[in-house]
């Protein structure tokens, strides 16, 4: 089975998906503030949309998830973050529904086990929604911290391409960005996807590429990184399906 949130973290292989895919529609993506400033977002919400309702009402914390294309269940499952910040140091509790049990619970960050880019749900769990505690902010500040959010991501990140976000995840005390690039590897390419020129930890799959190629990509500069400092990389971009 495979959970969909807005599939930004996602590779799908060419032949499809072999079993059920479950994505959640509408009735998924409210939000509610409450007088307490907890907010309680439905597990489709865009992460985007989240970091500005709770801006316009004057409560801060999750402007971070601005630059984040994700939804609410993949910031959880994930623990998305980014700009000194990540889902886990927020998160009050999810509300899981195990398919396996059929029974729901409400699970803390701890309960999660979060960690960095890491959470202990498996395939059959799915993120409902997610209570986040949130702080009294100026909203003209809290767009302003917007503002120099999304300006950052437009300077570093490739905006408007076919990318899942950081390939790697960071290995401990550096960056895996900064090892491929010294590597020589920013604009390598294989078949239809190629290292990012803006940024070595992004790659970007060209229109009509296949997964294949993004695959085969992900493989080979991991095998090269390998090769000549011994660092083993590890993918954060989650693939799905067969891929050769
Ligand atoms: C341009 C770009 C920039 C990015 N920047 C960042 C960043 O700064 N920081 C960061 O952490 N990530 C970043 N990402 C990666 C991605 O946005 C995050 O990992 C995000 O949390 C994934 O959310 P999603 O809804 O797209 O999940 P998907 O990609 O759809 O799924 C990711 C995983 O979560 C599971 N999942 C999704 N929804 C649920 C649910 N409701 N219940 C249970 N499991 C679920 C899926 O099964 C899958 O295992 C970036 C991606 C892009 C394309």
């Amino acid at each position: 089975m495979l959970v969909l949130g807005r599939g930004s973290n996602l590779v799908i292989s060419d032949k499809g998906w072999p079993g059920l895919a479950i994505s959640f529609g509408p009735r998924f993506s409210t939000v509610e503030i409450e007088a307490d400033g907890t907010v309680s977002a439905g597990t489709a919400v865009p992460l985007p949309r989240l970091a500005r309702e709770t801006v316009k009402h004057g409560r801060g914390g999750l402007e971070f998830f601005v630059g984040i294309p994700g939804s609410v269940g993949g910031a959880v499952r994930m623990n998305a973050g980014g700009h000194g910040s990540e889902t886990a140091a927020w998160l009050l509790h999810a509300r899981v529904f195990d398919l396996g049990t059929a029974a729901s619970s409400k699970m803390t960050a701890d309960d999660l086990e979060m960690s960095y880019r890491h959470s202990n749900l498996r395939p059959n769990q799915l993120v409902l929604s997610a209570d986040f505690r949130t702080e009294a902010i100026d909203p003209a500040q809290g767009e302003e911290r917007l503002r120099e959010i999304t300006q950052w991501r437009r300077i570093h990140q490739p905006g408007g391409t076919h990318n899942a976000g950081s390939v790697f995840r960071n290995p401990p005390g550096d960056a895996a960005g900064r090892i491929i690039d010294e590597l020589g590897l920013k604009g390598f390419r294989i078949r239809g996807a190629a290292v990012s020129k803006k940024h070595a930890n992004f790659f970007e799959a060209d229109p009509g590429a296949a997964a294949q190629d993004v695959y085969d990509l992900v493989m080979e500069v991991r095998r090269r990184v390998e090769d000549k400092t011994g660092i083993d990389l590890q993918p954060e971009v989650q693939f799905a399906g067969d891929f050769e």
